[in-house]
């Protein structure tokens, strides 16, 4: 899911022009979502390089050739995504060596790699994916340990990267998430690191928050941020549905002083509502603070519908401190499944206080938990009354204290609803976990 709105207040003042292409035509079709795009965004800005132009194009060779063509006119460094494929839609591969002149080979090493990847899966290799062990001369590979398709890098003549540009790179990964993530991690970043040593240091920091309005984050923390500021440190906020980060970079000598300091400014005016830093997502944070406390959690959701399970067993070791959940979403299996009282859901109704917490204090006892997390709801967009509008939820929270319950009114679409309401139950047990 991406609730994207961000606003960076200076720009990173990296000196090598960083562009990406996108190729897919899934993608000009809206069939697939642009993750690659903001997850390379993301991760090439933590390593200094902001990228300063963006393009999709469909898999036709003339769109990337074009494309490729005017960011080399431009660009130091260029990330092409997608088209490495043995289909004849992945055209990317041949589509970059030939506008820049470079005779494609095959590489006996990509090839036995590309048939090892089938054979130890128990199948040949189709004659298709021989393709992709072409590489195009002079080209860096790339090792695809999650697929076959390697990624390529190819050295861009000088002045080709505009007027002033030395050389410059080219570098082709593969379109599947899975396969262009691992290869940007364990491939990409040691080849940056080292083609693009960093001409003074560059520290940045991103807290994360959540609870809070992007608007009250920045009234909090600005003012006093201000003389750092002034001293070249610079500022991002980036707000996503439930969550708020706070981007803090600095470059050169005093990077190393700025970006410290500013962190403990920020960490004393948002204090509680600071959950993690850098990559930390809310779920982890729980997993990992269950986890050191040998402790444990399990949930009882009605209207999230097992979000918050999912969330929580998204994370690696969750088993651990997670022992499981119940998804109640009628009154039957809410009695049934959690022992909530027949004459509560009649009294008060199944999206209420008193029936939040049967759900929690039931889903705690029976699995035998140090917490558990409940939520009833509606998330709409029918279902709503007078006193209880579409978006209104219980969020319970059992285990080491008196039992808490949340009232909220999220009003958003059926999905946003479910995350935000996960949201505010793991934050309700992470203020817990914390006191
Ligand atoms: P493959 O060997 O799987 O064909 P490829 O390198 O040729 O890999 P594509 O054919 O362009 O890549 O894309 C394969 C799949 O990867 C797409 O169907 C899509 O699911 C995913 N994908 C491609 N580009 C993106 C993107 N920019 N963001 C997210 N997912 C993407
Ligand atoms: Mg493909």
């Amino acid at each position: 899911m991406c609730f994207h709105r961000s606003k960076v207040n200076s720009e990173i003042c990296c000196s090598i022009n960083t562009e990406i292409i996108n190729t897919g035509t899934e993608l000009m079709l809206g069939f697939v979502t642009n993750t690659n795009h903001r997850w390379l965004c993301r991760h090439l800005a933590d390593l200094g390089f902001t990228v300063g132009r963006q393009v999709a194009v469909p898999d036709t060779a003339a769109s990337i050739a074009a494309a490729v063509r005017e960011a080399l006119g431009r660009a130091e460094l260029i990330i092409c995504t997608g088209g490495l494929g043995p289909t004849s839609d992945d055209l990317t591969r041949e589509c970059i060596a030939e506008l820049l002149g470079k005779r494609l080979h095959e590489d006996p090493q990509v090839l036995a790699d590309v048939q090892q990847f089938f054979k130890v899966r128990g199948r040949t290799a189709p004659d298709r994916t021989r393709v992709q062990a072409m590489v195009p001369h002079g080209a860096i590979v790339l090792k695809n340990r999650n697929g076959t398709a390697p990624g390529l890098a190819l050295e861009t003549p000088p002045g080709l990267g505009g007027p002033s540009a030395g050389p410059g790179l080219l570098i082709m990964l593969p379109g599947p998430p899975r396969e262009l993530e691992p290869m940007f991690l364990n491939e990409v970043v040691p080849l940056l690191r080292s083609r693009f040593p960093p001409q003074s240091p560059c520290i940045c920091r991103t807290l994360k928050s959540t609870g809070i309005g992007e608007s009250v984050v920045e009234e909090r923390i600005a003012s006093r941020l201000r003389g750092l500021v002034a001293e070249g440190l610079e500022i991002g906020y980036c707000a996503r549905v439930g969550e708020v980060d706070v981007r803090l970079v600095a470059r050169g000598s005093r990077a190393e002083t700025l970006v410290p300091e500013a962190e403990r400014i920020v960490r004393e005016e948002l204090a509680d509502q600071i959950f993690g830093s850098d990559s930390d997502e809310l779920h982890e944070v729980i997993v990992r603070a269950l986890a050191a406390r040998g402790q444990s959690v399990a949930v009882a959701e009605s209207c999230t519908g097992g979000f918050i399970a999912n969330r929580l067993t998204n994370v690696p070791g969750a088993s651990a401190v997670f022992a499981g959940g119940f998804v109640t979403y009628s009154n039957a299996s809410k009695q049934s499944c959690l022992g909530v009282k027949e004459e509560t859901l009649a009294l008060h109704g199944a999206v209420s206080a008193p029936t939040a917490r049967e759900m929690a204090e039931g889903a705690m006892a029976r699995l035998n938990t140090t917490y558990a997390l409940a939520a009833t709801g509606i998330a709409g967009p029918a279902g709503g009354s007078p006193e209880k509008p579409v978006g209104t939820v219980f969020i319970a929270l059992a285990g080491g204290g008196p039992t808490a319950v949340l009232h909220r009114v999220n009003q958003c679409d059926r999905e946003t609803f479910k995350f935000v309401t996960s949201q505010q139950a793991l934050e309700l047990l992470r203020r817990r976990l914390r006191a």
